[in-house]
Protein backbone atom coordinates (compact mmCIF):
# COMPACT_ATOMS: atom_id res chain seq x y z
CA UNK A 1 0.00 0.00 0.00
CA UNK A 2 1.13 3.68 -0.68
CA UNK A 3 1.46 5.75 1.67
CA UNK A 4 2.60 9.47 1.97
CA UNK A 5 6.50 10.15 2.20
CA UNK A 6 8.89 11.84 4.77
CA UNK A 7 7.59 12.52 8.53
CA UNK A 8 4.59 12.35 10.10
CA UNK A 9 4.86 13.61 13.66
CA UNK A 10 2.25 16.46 13.39
CA UNK A 11 -0.79 15.71 11.42
CA UNK A 12 -3.41 18.61 10.49
CA UNK A 13 -6.91 17.01 10.01
CA UNK A 14 -9.05 19.67 7.75
CA UNK A 15 -12.91 18.75 8.66
CA UNK A 16 -14.60 17.50 12.20
CA UNK A 17 -17.36 15.86 10.34
CA UNK A 18 -17.27 11.82 10.70
CA UNK A 19 -14.39 11.34 8.48
CA UNK A 20 -12.55 13.79 10.00
CA UNK A 21 -12.89 12.78 13.62
CA UNK A 22 -12.24 8.97 12.71
CA UNK A 23 -8.74 10.07 11.09
CA UNK A 24 -8.11 11.97 14.38
CA UNK A 25 -8.81 9.28 16.64
CA UNK A 26 -6.63 6.82 14.48
CA UNK A 27 -3.65 8.59 14.15
CA UNK A 28 -3.56 9.72 17.89
CA UNK A 29 -3.97 6.56 18.84
CA UNK A 30 -0.70 5.13 16.23
CA UNK A 31 1.16 8.25 17.90
CA UNK A 32 0.57 11.34 15.97
CA UNK A 33 0.20 14.27 17.08
CA UNK A 34 -2.86 16.22 15.19
CA UNK A 35 -4.42 19.19 14.94
CA UNK A 36 -8.11 19.38 13.70
CA UNK A 37 -9.38 22.76 12.00
CA UNK A 38 -12.80 22.89 11.69
CA UNK A 39 -14.98 26.04 9.43
CA UNK A 40 -18.35 25.16 12.30
CA UNK A 41 -18.42 25.82 16.17
CA UNK A 42 -19.16 22.45 16.57
CA UNK A 43 -18.08 18.28 15.46
CA UNK A 44 -19.95 16.27 13.02
CA UNK A 45 -20.31 17.73 9.96
CA UNK A 46 -23.52 16.51 7.31
CA UNK A 47 -24.04 14.65 11.01
CA UNK A 48 -25.79 18.03 12.23
CA UNK A 49 -27.49 19.45 15.08
CA UNK A 50 -29.86 22.26 15.28
CA UNK A 51 -31.68 23.50 18.50
CA UNK A 52 -35.27 25.51 17.97
CA UNK A 53 -37.52 26.31 20.16
CA UNK A 54 -36.92 23.25 22.62
CA UNK A 55 -36.69 21.09 19.65
CA UNK A 56 -33.13 19.21 19.52
CA UNK A 57 -33.00 17.99 15.90
CA UNK A 58 -30.22 16.22 14.16
CA UNK A 59 -30.33 17.28 10.54
CA UNK A 60 -28.24 14.79 8.83
CA UNK A 61 -27.96 10.96 9.28
CA UNK A 62 -31.36 9.15 11.41
CA UNK A 63 -30.29 5.67 10.48
CA UNK A 64 -27.52 4.44 12.43
CA UNK A 65 -25.63 1.13 11.73
CA UNK A 66 -22.77 -1.04 12.24
CA UNK A 67 -21.88 0.30 15.82
CA UNK A 68 -18.84 -1.83 15.80
CA UNK A 69 -17.18 0.55 13.48
CA UNK A 70 -17.64 3.28 15.87
CA UNK A 71 -16.34 1.28 18.59
CA UNK A 72 -13.15 0.21 16.75
CA UNK A 73 -13.27 4.32 15.80
CA UNK A 74 -12.72 4.68 19.54
CA UNK A 75 -10.87 2.01 20.53
CA UNK A 76 -7.94 3.72 18.47
CA UNK A 77 -7.32 5.76 21.15
CA UNK A 78 -8.40 2.73 23.96
CA UNK A 79 -11.63 3.90 24.55
CA UNK A 80 -15.05 1.77 25.46
CA UNK A 81 -18.04 2.98 23.48
CA UNK A 82 -20.03 2.18 26.36
CA UNK A 83 -18.77 4.89 28.31
CA UNK A 84 -19.05 7.47 25.73
CA UNK A 85 -22.25 6.60 24.00
CA UNK A 86 -25.68 5.11 25.38
CA UNK A 87 -26.56 3.70 22.28
CA UNK A 88 -29.86 1.66 21.73
CA UNK A 89 -31.05 -1.12 19.34
CA UNK A 90 -34.31 0.23 17.40
CA UNK A 91 -36.59 -2.17 17.53
CA UNK A 92 -38.43 -2.79 14.58
CA UNK A 93 -35.70 -1.55 12.67
CA UNK A 94 -38.17 0.06 10.35
CA UNK A 95 -42.03 -0.21 9.86
CA UNK A 96 -42.41 -0.64 6.22
CA UNK A 97 -46.11 0.86 5.23
CA UNK A 98 -47.46 0.34 1.50
CA UNK A 99 -49.76 2.06 -0.39
CA UNK A 100 -52.03 -0.70 -0.24
CA UNK A 101 -52.11 -0.12 3.30
CA UNK A 102 -50.14 -3.22 4.64
CA UNK A 103 -47.49 -3.05 6.81
CA UNK A 104 -44.47 -5.18 8.11
CA UNK A 105 -42.14 -4.92 11.00
CA UNK A 106 -38.39 -5.07 9.70
CA UNK A 107 -36.22 -6.97 12.53
CA UNK A 108 -32.63 -7.47 12.36
CA UNK A 109 -33.60 -10.64 14.60
CA UNK A 110 -34.35 -13.70 12.67
CA UNK A 111 -36.88 -15.42 14.68
CA UNK A 112 -38.58 -12.20 15.03
CA UNK A 113 -38.34 -11.43 11.27
CA UNK A 114 -39.16 -14.32 10.33
CA UNK A 115 -42.26 -14.22 12.22
CA UNK A 116 -43.09 -10.84 11.20
CA UNK A 117 -42.83 -11.89 7.28
CA UNK A 118 -44.54 -14.81 7.85
CA UNK A 119 -47.86 -13.23 9.22
CA UNK A 120 -47.10 -10.44 6.72
CA UNK A 121 -46.45 -12.62 3.05
CA UNK A 122 -47.45 -16.18 4.34
CA UNK A 123 -44.82 -19.18 5.46
CA UNK A 124 -43.93 -19.58 1.61
CA UNK A 125 -41.68 -16.35 1.75
CA UNK A 126 -39.84 -17.82 4.82
CA UNK A 127 -37.73 -20.06 3.27
CA UNK A 128 -36.62 -17.16 0.41
CA UNK A 129 -35.95 -15.18 3.58
CA UNK A 130 -33.70 -17.25 5.04
CA UNK A 131 -31.86 -18.02 2.19
CA UNK A 132 -31.26 -14.36 1.62
CA UNK A 133 -30.01 -13.78 5.35
CA UNK A 134 -27.63 -15.86 4.37
CA UNK A 135 -26.28 -14.68 1.54
CA UNK A 136 -26.61 -10.71 2.23
CA UNK A 137 -24.59 -12.14 5.28
CA UNK A 138 -22.04 -13.96 3.02
CA UNK A 139 -21.79 -10.50 0.36
CA UNK A 140 -21.02 -8.97 3.61
CA UNK A 141 -17.98 -10.80 5.15
CA UNK A 142 -16.75 -10.96 1.52
CA UNK A 143 -16.89 -7.09 1.02
CA UNK A 144 -15.85 -5.79 4.18
CA UNK A 145 -12.23 -6.70 4.78
CA UNK A 146 -11.42 -6.82 1.07
CA UNK A 147 -13.46 -3.96 -0.88
CA UNK A 148 -14.75 -1.70 1.94
CA UNK A 149 -12.44 -1.65 4.27
CA UNK A 150 -9.40 -1.72 1.81
CA UNK A 151 -7.38 0.80 0.28
CA UNK A 152 -6.36 0.38 -3.06
CA UNK A 153 -3.39 1.18 -5.38
CA UNK A 154 -4.79 0.53 -8.22
CA UNK A 155 -8.11 -1.14 -9.76
CA UNK A 156 -5.80 -4.78 -10.36
CA UNK A 157 -5.80 -4.70 -6.23
CA UNK A 158 -8.88 -6.05 -7.19
CA UNK A 159 -8.27 -8.87 -8.73
CA UNK A 160 -8.00 -11.70 -5.80
CA UNK A 161 -9.93 -14.88 -4.99
CA UNK A 162 -12.33 -13.08 -3.00
CA UNK A 163 -13.18 -11.18 -6.41
CA UNK A 164 -14.00 -14.38 -7.98
CA UNK A 165 -16.57 -15.33 -4.97
CA UNK A 166 -18.16 -11.95 -5.51
CA UNK A 167 -18.88 -12.98 -8.87
CA UNK A 168 -20.00 -16.48 -8.24
CA UNK A 169 -22.33 -15.15 -5.73
CA UNK A 170 -24.24 -12.67 -8.15
CA UNK A 171 -22.33 -9.29 -6.75
CA UNK A 172 -22.36 -8.01 -10.52
CA UNK A 173 -25.99 -8.95 -11.19
CA UNK A 174 -28.19 -6.13 -11.16
CA UNK A 175 -29.88 -6.14 -7.43
CA UNK A 176 -33.31 -6.53 -7.91
CA UNK A 177 -33.25 -9.01 -9.94
CA UNK A 178 -30.75 -10.97 -7.58
CA UNK A 179 -33.43 -10.29 -5.29
CA UNK A 180 -36.36 -11.89 -6.92
CA UNK A 181 -34.72 -14.70 -6.56
CA UNK A 182 -35.53 -15.05 -3.41
CA UNK A 183 -38.06 -12.93 -2.63
CA UNK A 184 -41.75 -13.39 -4.39
CA UNK A 185 -43.56 -10.43 -3.01
CA UNK A 186 -42.74 -7.54 -4.57
CA UNK A 187 -43.56 -5.43 -1.29
CA UNK A 188 -41.03 -7.27 0.75
CA UNK A 189 -38.41 -7.13 -2.27
CA UNK A 190 -38.49 -3.28 -1.86
CA UNK A 191 -37.69 -3.61 1.90
CA UNK A 192 -34.53 -5.32 0.97
CA UNK A 193 -33.85 -2.86 -2.19
CA UNK A 194 -34.90 0.49 -0.87
CA UNK A 195 -31.30 1.03 0.57
CA UNK A 196 -29.44 1.17 -2.84
CA UNK A 197 -30.70 4.97 -2.74
CA UNK A 198 -28.97 5.51 0.31
CA UNK A 199 -26.42 4.92 -2.44
CA UNK A 200 -27.73 6.82 -5.05
CA UNK A 201 -28.28 4.44 -7.50
CA UNK A 202 -31.72 2.32 -7.98
CA UNK A 203 -32.30 -1.17 -7.25
CA UNK A 204 -32.86 -1.80 -10.93
CA UNK A 205 -29.68 -0.28 -11.89
CA UNK A 206 -27.51 -1.13 -8.51
CA UNK A 207 -25.02 -3.77 -8.84
CA UNK A 208 -26.11 -6.74 -6.26
CA UNK A 209 -23.36 -6.14 -4.29
CA UNK A 210 -24.68 -2.76 -3.00
CA UNK A 211 -27.12 -5.45 -1.02
CA UNK A 212 -24.62 -5.13 1.67
CA UNK A 213 -26.02 -1.89 3.02
CA UNK A 214 -29.24 -4.50 3.14
CA UNK A 215 -27.11 -6.16 5.03
CA UNK A 216 -26.28 -3.54 7.63
CA UNK A 217 -29.91 -2.50 8.35
CA UNK A 218 -32.01 -5.48 8.24
CA UNK A 219 -29.39 -8.17 9.41
CA UNK A 220 -26.92 -5.86 11.54
CA UNK A 221 -29.71 -3.66 13.49
CA UNK A 222 -30.50 0.08 13.24
CA UNK A 223 -29.22 2.02 16.81
CA UNK A 224 -29.71 5.35 17.92
CA UNK A 225 -28.00 7.20 20.59
CA UNK A 226 -29.55 8.70 23.89
CA UNK A 227 -29.36 12.59 23.04
CA UNK A 228 -29.94 12.01 18.96
CA UNK A 229 -27.20 11.33 16.83
CA UNK A 230 -24.97 14.51 17.47
CA UNK A 231 -24.03 12.61 20.38
CA UNK A 232 -22.23 10.67 17.86
CA UNK A 233 -19.56 13.09 16.65
CA UNK A 234 -19.57 14.61 20.12
CA UNK A 235 -18.66 11.34 21.63
CA UNK A 236 -15.83 10.93 18.80
CA UNK A 237 -14.66 14.89 19.45
CA UNK A 238 -14.67 14.14 23.47
CA UNK A 239 -12.34 11.24 22.65
CA UNK A 240 -10.06 12.54 20.78
CA UNK A 241 -9.69 15.79 22.69
CA UNK A 242 -8.69 13.36 25.88
CA UNK A 243 -6.30 11.84 23.89
CA UNK A 244 -4.46 14.96 23.05
CA UNK A 245 -5.91 16.37 19.63
CA UNK A 246 -6.08 19.72 19.60
CA UNK A 247 -9.28 21.26 17.66
CA UNK A 248 -9.48 25.03 16.26
CA UNK A 249 -13.26 25.43 15.58
CA UNK A 250 -15.44 28.20 13.79
CA UNK A 251 -11.93 28.46 11.42
CA UNK A 252 -11.67 27.77 7.78
CA UNK A 253 -8.70 26.58 6.17
CA UNK A 254 -8.94 29.17 3.12
CA UNK A 255 -4.93 27.71 1.56
CA UNK A 256 -2.28 24.84 1.64
CA UNK A 257 1.32 26.60 1.81
CA UNK A 258 3.63 24.09 -0.73
CA UNK A 259 6.89 23.27 -1.07
CA UNK A 260 7.40 21.60 -4.80
CA UNK A 261 5.29 18.62 -4.09
CA UNK A 262 5.35 19.06 0.01
CA UNK A 263 2.69 21.00 2.01
CA UNK A 264 4.57 22.64 4.70
CA UNK A 265 1.42 24.57 6.74
CA UNK A 266 -1.99 25.16 6.45
CA UNK A 267 -3.10 28.48 6.40
CA UNK A 268 -7.03 29.95 8.07
CA UNK A 269 -9.45 32.36 7.49
CA UNK A 270 -8.09 33.43 11.42
CA UNK A 271 -4.84 34.12 10.22
CA UNK A 272 -3.70 31.34 11.79
CA UNK A 273 -0.47 29.56 9.66
CA UNK A 274 -0.46 25.82 11.33
CA UNK A 275 2.53 23.74 10.44
CA UNK A 276 2.43 20.51 9.57
CA UNK A 277 4.17 17.10 8.36
CA UNK A 278 1.43 16.06 6.66
CA UNK A 279 -2.60 17.03 5.95
CA UNK A 280 -5.56 14.73 5.71
CA UNK A 281 -8.41 16.73 3.62
CA UNK A 282 -11.68 15.55 5.34
CA UNK A 283 -13.76 18.24 3.35
CA UNK A 284 -16.36 17.90 0.60
CA UNK A 285 -14.64 16.64 -2.25
CA UNK A 286 -14.54 19.48 -4.42
CA UNK A 287 -13.24 21.81 -1.41
CA UNK A 288 -10.29 19.49 -1.23
CA UNK A 289 -9.20 19.32 -4.58
CA UNK A 290 -9.86 23.47 -4.87
CA UNK A 291 -7.36 23.90 -1.64
CA UNK A 292 -4.36 21.25 -3.44
CA UNK A 293 -5.21 23.28 -6.72
CA UNK A 294 -5.72 20.59 -9.07
CA UNK A 295 -9.18 19.00 -10.22
CA UNK A 296 -9.34 14.72 -10.43
CA UNK A 297 -8.48 12.87 -13.58
CA UNK A 298 -11.34 11.43 -14.76
CA UNK A 299 -12.37 9.74 -17.99
CA UNK A 300 -16.50 10.55 -16.96
CA UNK A 301 -17.92 13.44 -15.74
CA UNK A 302 -18.75 13.19 -11.76
CA UNK A 303 -22.29 11.66 -11.04
CA UNK A 304 -23.90 13.22 -8.02
CA UNK A 305 -26.35 11.14 -6.02
CA UNK A 306 -29.78 12.11 -5.68
CA UNK A 307 -30.38 14.86 -2.75
CA UNK A 308 -33.28 14.65 -0.23
CA UNK A 309 -35.93 17.48 1.59
CA UNK A 310 -35.95 16.72 4.83
CA UNK A 311 -38.94 18.20 7.12
CA UNK A 312 -38.49 18.73 10.93
CA UNK A 313 -41.72 18.71 12.34
CA UNK A 314 -42.73 18.75 15.71
CA UNK A 315 -46.28 17.89 16.84
CA UNK A 316 -48.24 17.27 19.96
CA UNK A 317 -47.06 14.18 21.90
CA UNK A 318 -49.24 10.90 21.34
CA UNK A 319 -48.31 9.78 17.81
CA UNK A 320 -47.67 5.85 18.44
CA UNK A 321 -45.47 4.75 15.06
CA UNK A 322 -42.21 3.35 14.96
CA UNK A 323 -38.99 5.02 15.35
CA UNK A 324 -38.34 4.74 11.63
CA UNK A 325 -41.19 4.12 9.00
CA UNK A 326 -40.75 3.74 5.91
CA UNK A 327 -43.73 4.84 3.86
CA UNK A 328 -44.19 3.25 0.35
CA UNK A 329 -45.79 4.73 -2.77
CA UNK A 330 -47.59 2.82 -4.78
CA UNK A 331 -44.90 3.87 -7.89
CA UNK A 332 -41.62 2.29 -7.59
CA UNK A 333 -39.55 2.07 -10.86
CA UNK A 334 -41.35 5.23 -11.97
CA UNK A 335 -39.91 7.07 -8.82
CA UNK A 336 -36.22 6.37 -9.45
CA UNK A 337 -36.64 7.40 -12.75
CA UNK A 338 -38.32 11.07 -11.31
CA UNK A 339 -35.22 11.36 -9.46
CA UNK A 340 -32.46 10.08 -11.29
CA UNK A 341 -32.88 10.71 -14.70
CA UNK A 342 -35.68 13.67 -15.25
CA UNK A 343 -35.34 15.58 -12.74
CA UNK A 344 -38.41 16.16 -11.25
CA UNK A 345 -40.04 15.66 -7.84
CA UNK A 346 -41.76 12.09 -6.47
CA UNK A 347 -45.09 12.50 -8.09
CA UNK A 348 -46.23 9.38 -5.66
CA UNK A 349 -43.58 10.43 -2.64
CA UNK A 350 -42.20 7.34 -0.78
CA UNK A 351 -40.72 8.55 2.51
CA UNK A 352 -38.51 7.92 5.23
CA UNK A 353 -40.38 9.22 8.51
CA UNK A 354 -38.30 9.59 11.58
CA UNK A 355 -39.79 10.02 14.96
CA UNK A 356 -36.61 10.43 17.51
CA UNK A 357 -38.87 11.50 20.29
CA UNK A 358 -39.97 7.56 20.32
CA UNK A 359 -36.69 6.48 21.38
CA UNK A 360 -35.73 9.57 23.18
CA UNK A 361 -38.64 11.82 24.57
CA UNK A 362 -35.66 14.94 25.79
CA UNK A 363 -35.75 15.62 22.08
CA UNK A 364 -38.91 17.67 21.78
CA UNK A 365 -40.25 20.01 24.27
CA UNK A 366 -42.38 18.26 27.57
CA UNK A 367 -45.68 17.37 25.33
CA UNK A 368 -44.42 16.96 22.33
CA UNK A 369 -43.08 14.84 19.64
CA UNK A 370 -40.51 15.53 16.67
CA UNK A 371 -40.53 13.94 13.38
CA UNK A 372 -38.13 14.38 10.73
CA UNK A 373 -39.54 13.61 7.05
CA UNK A 374 -36.92 12.76 4.10
CA UNK A 375 -38.11 12.56 0.82
CA UNK A 376 -35.36 11.84 -1.53
CA UNK A 377 -35.17 14.30 -4.38
CA UNK A 378 -33.81 15.39 -7.51
CA UNK A 379 -29.95 16.84 -7.25
CA UNK A 380 -29.44 20.34 -8.98
CA UNK A 381 -27.80 18.93 -11.67
CA UNK A 382 -31.10 17.12 -13.08
CA UNK A 383 -33.54 19.86 -11.29
CA UNK A 384 -31.45 22.84 -11.78
CA UNK A 385 -35.07 24.16 -12.99
CA UNK A 386 -36.90 23.58 -9.46
CA UNK A 387 -36.81 26.91 -7.60
CA UNK A 388 -36.73 25.36 -3.99
CA UNK A 389 -36.74 28.85 -2.41
CA UNK A 390 -40.06 29.54 -3.42
CA UNK A 391 -41.14 25.83 -3.89
CA UNK A 392 -39.88 24.71 -0.23
CA UNK A 393 -42.80 25.77 2.32
CA UNK A 394 -45.43 24.12 -0.15
CA UNK A 395 -43.77 20.94 -0.47
CA UNK A 396 -43.03 20.74 3.27
CA UNK A 397 -46.48 20.97 3.69
CA UNK A 398 -47.34 18.55 1.01
CA UNK A 399 -45.20 16.25 3.32
CA UNK A 400 -47.43 16.62 6.39
CA UNK A 401 -50.08 16.01 4.14
CA UNK A 402 -49.50 12.80 2.98
CA UNK A 403 -48.11 11.45 6.53
CA UNK A 404 -51.51 12.27 7.58
CA UNK A 405 -53.07 10.46 5.00
CA UNK A 406 -50.88 6.89 4.94
CA UNK A 407 -49.65 7.08 8.52
CA UNK A 408 -51.19 9.44 11.29
CA UNK A 409 -54.63 11.04 11.26
CA UNK A 410 -54.36 14.89 12.66
CA UNK A 411 -50.93 14.96 11.83
CA UNK A 412 -50.60 17.77 9.50
CA UNK A 413 -53.39 19.72 11.37
CA UNK A 414 -50.88 20.32 14.39
CA UNK A 415 -48.46 20.35 11.90
CA UNK A 416 -44.86 22.75 13.02
CA UNK A 417 -42.51 22.53 10.62
CA UNK A 418 -39.82 24.02 12.49
CA UNK A 419 -37.00 23.52 9.81
CA UNK A 420 -36.37 22.35 6.24
CA UNK A 421 -33.49 21.65 4.16
CA UNK A 422 -33.59 21.48 0.24
CA UNK A 423 -31.13 20.84 -1.99
CA UNK A 424 -30.40 24.80 -2.39
CA UNK A 425 -30.09 24.58 1.48
CA UNK A 426 -27.13 21.68 0.62
CA UNK A 427 -25.59 23.60 -1.91
CA UNK A 428 -25.35 26.59 0.15
CA UNK A 429 -23.10 24.28 2.26
CA UNK A 430 -20.91 23.63 -0.57
CA UNK A 431 -22.09 20.71 -1.30
CA UNK A 432 -21.98 18.75 -4.62
CA UNK A 433 -25.25 19.16 -7.25
CA UNK A 434 -26.96 20.29 -3.61
CA UNK A 435 -27.18 17.06 -2.60
CA UNK A 436 -26.06 15.55 0.78
CA UNK A 437 -25.04 12.27 -0.60
CA UNK A 438 -22.34 13.35 -2.57
CA UNK A 439 -21.20 10.93 -5.65
CA UNK A 440 -23.14 8.31 -6.61
CA UNK A 441 -22.32 5.10 -5.83
CA UNK A 442 -22.44 3.99 -9.51
CA UNK A 443 -19.57 0.75 -10.47
CA UNK A 444 -17.42 4.06 -12.30
CA UNK A 445 -17.61 5.91 -8.75
CA UNK A 446 -17.04 3.07 -6.10
CA UNK A 447 -13.92 1.08 -4.90
CA UNK A 448 -10.60 1.53 -7.47
CA UNK A 449 -12.87 4.02 -9.39
CA UNK A 450 -13.90 6.39 -6.74
CA UNK A 451 -11.64 9.41 -6.49
CA UNK A 452 -8.22 8.12 -4.73
CA UNK A 453 -7.99 8.85 -1.27
CA UNK A 454 -4.17 9.55 -2.08
CA UNK A 455 -3.99 12.27 -4.63
CA UNK A 456 -1.59 12.76 -7.12
CA UNK A 457 0.91 15.46 -7.55
CA UNK A 458 1.16 16.21 -3.66
CA UNK A 459 3.59 14.25 -1.47
CA UNK A 460 1.99 14.61 1.93
CA UNK A 461 -1.91 14.96 1.79
CA UNK A 462 -4.45 12.59 2.08
CA UNK A 463 -8.33 12.44 1.61
CA UNK A 464 -10.70 11.04 3.74
CA UNK A 465 -14.37 11.79 3.35
CA UNK A 466 -17.89 10.26 1.80
CA UNK A 467 -16.35 11.87 -1.50
CA UNK A 468 -13.68 9.30 -1.86
CA UNK A 469 -13.08 5.87 -0.39
CA UNK A 470 -15.26 3.86 1.01
CA UNK A 471 -18.33 6.23 0.25
CA UNK A 472 -21.60 7.86 1.83
CA UNK A 473 -22.57 7.10 4.69
CA UNK A 474 -21.67 6.97 8.92
CA UNK A 475 -19.80 3.42 8.86
CA UNK A 476 -17.95 4.40 5.39
CA UNK A 477 -16.97 7.97 6.85
CA UNK A 478 -15.57 6.31 9.35
CA UNK A 479 -13.86 4.23 7.89
CA UNK A 480 -12.48 6.33 5.60
CA UNK A 481 -10.90 8.02 8.60
CA UNK A 482 -9.28 4.93 9.05
CA UNK A 483 -8.23 3.97 5.63
CA UNK A 484 -6.54 7.94 5.70
CA UNK A 485 -4.58 7.33 8.45
CA UNK A 486 -3.20 3.72 7.42
CA UNK A 487 -2.16 6.40 4.04
CA UNK A 488 -0.24 8.44 7.03
CA UNK A 489 1.16 5.68 9.11
CA UNK A 490 0.79 2.42 6.91
CA UNK A 491 -1.74 -0.16 8.24
CA UNK A 492 1.32 -1.54 10.20
CA UNK A 493 0.87 1.53 12.09
CA UNK A 494 -2.46 0.45 13.56
CA UNK A 495 -1.05 -1.44 16.45
CA UNK A 496 1.28 1.56 17.98
CA UNK A 497 0.32 2.25 21.28
CA UNK A 498 -1.37 5.63 21.77
CA UNK A 499 1.35 8.06 23.30
CA UNK A 500 0.36 11.25 24.54
CA UNK A 501 0.49 14.22 21.89
CA UNK A 502 3.07 17.10 21.64
CA UNK A 503 3.25 20.60 20.02
CA UNK A 504 0.14 21.34 18.04
CA UNK A 505 1.93 23.36 15.20
CA UNK A 506 0.23 27.01 15.49
CA UNK A 507 2.52 29.50 14.53
CA UNK A 508 0.55 32.83 14.46
C1 LIG B 1 -30.03 14.64 5.52
C2 LIG B 1 -29.00 13.54 5.60
C3 LIG B 1 -29.40 12.26 5.91
C4 LIG B 1 -28.47 11.22 5.98
N1 LIG B 1 -28.90 9.99 6.38
C5 LIG B 1 -27.98 9.04 6.65
C6 LIG B 1 -28.37 7.87 7.35
O1 LIG B 1 -29.53 7.73 7.77
N2 LIG B 1 -27.42 6.92 7.58
C7 LIG B 1 -26.12 7.08 7.19
O2 LIG B 1 -25.29 6.19 7.43
N3 LIG B 1 -25.72 8.21 6.55
C8 LIG B 1 -26.61 9.20 6.30
N4 LIG B 1 -26.22 10.38 5.74
C9 LIG B 1 -24.85 10.49 5.19
C10 LIG B 1 -23.79 10.76 6.25
O3 LIG B 1 -24.28 11.69 7.20
C11 LIG B 1 -22.55 11.34 5.56
O4 LIG B 1 -22.12 10.45 4.53
C12 LIG B 1 -21.39 11.56 6.52
O5 LIG B 1 -21.81 12.23 7.70
C13 LIG B 1 -20.32 12.37 5.79
O6 LIG B 1 -19.27 12.68 6.65
P1 LIG B 1 -17.94 13.36 6.10
O7 LIG B 1 -17.02 13.49 7.26
O8 LIG B 1 -17.47 12.65 4.90
O9 LIG B 1 -18.36 14.81 5.55
P2 LIG B 1 -18.86 16.12 6.30
O10 LIG B 1 -19.79 15.75 7.39
O11 LIG B 1 -19.39 17.03 5.25
O12 LIG B 1 -17.54 16.75 6.94
C14 LIG B 1 -16.76 17.72 6.32
C15 LIG B 1 -16.38 18.76 7.35
O13 LIG B 1 -15.41 19.64 6.78
C16 LIG B 1 -15.70 20.96 7.21
N5 LIG B 1 -15.04 21.88 6.28
C17 LIG B 1 -15.32 22.04 4.96
N6 LIG B 1 -14.48 22.94 4.41
C18 LIG B 1 -13.65 23.34 5.39
C19 LIG B 1 -12.54 24.25 5.44
N7 LIG B 1 -12.14 24.92 4.34
N8 LIG B 1 -11.90 24.42 6.62
C20 LIG B 1 -12.30 23.75 7.72
N9 LIG B 1 -13.34 22.89 7.74
C21 LIG B 1 -14.00 22.68 6.59
C22 LIG B 1 -17.22 21.01 7.19
O14 LIG B 1 -17.72 22.07 7.98
C23 LIG B 1 -17.56 19.62 7.76
O15 LIG B 1 -17.65 19.64 9.16
C24 LIG B 1 -27.10 11.46 5.71
C25 LIG B 1 -26.68 12.77 5.41
C26 LIG B 1 -27.61 13.81 5.40
C27 LIG B 1 -27.14 15.22 5.22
Amino acid sequence: MRTVTGSTDHVVVVGAGLAGLATALHLAGRGRAVTVVEREPVPGGRAGQLDIGGYRLDTGPSVLTMPEIVADTLAAVGEDIETRLDLHPVVPAYRACFADGSALDVHSDRDAMEHSIAEFAGPGEVAGYRRLRQWLTEIYRIEFDRFIAANFDSPLSLVTPALARLVALGGFRRLDRVIAEFLTDPRLRRVFTFQSLYAGVSPQRALALYAVIAYMDTVGGVYFPRGGMRALPAALAAAATDAGVRFHYGEAVTDLERCGTHIGAVHTDKQQRITCDAVVLATELHTAYQLLGRSPRRPVRARPAPSAVVAHIGVPAGATTAHHTLLFGDAWEQTFDELINQGVPMSDPSLLVTRTTATDSTLAPPGHDLFSVLAPAPNLDRGAHLDWQRRAPGYGADLAAIVEQRLLPGFAEHADIVHLDSPDDWAQRGMLAGTPFSLAHTFAQTGPFRPANLPRGVSNAVLAGCGTVPGVGVPTALLSGRLAADRITGAAGRNNPAPAANSSGVRP
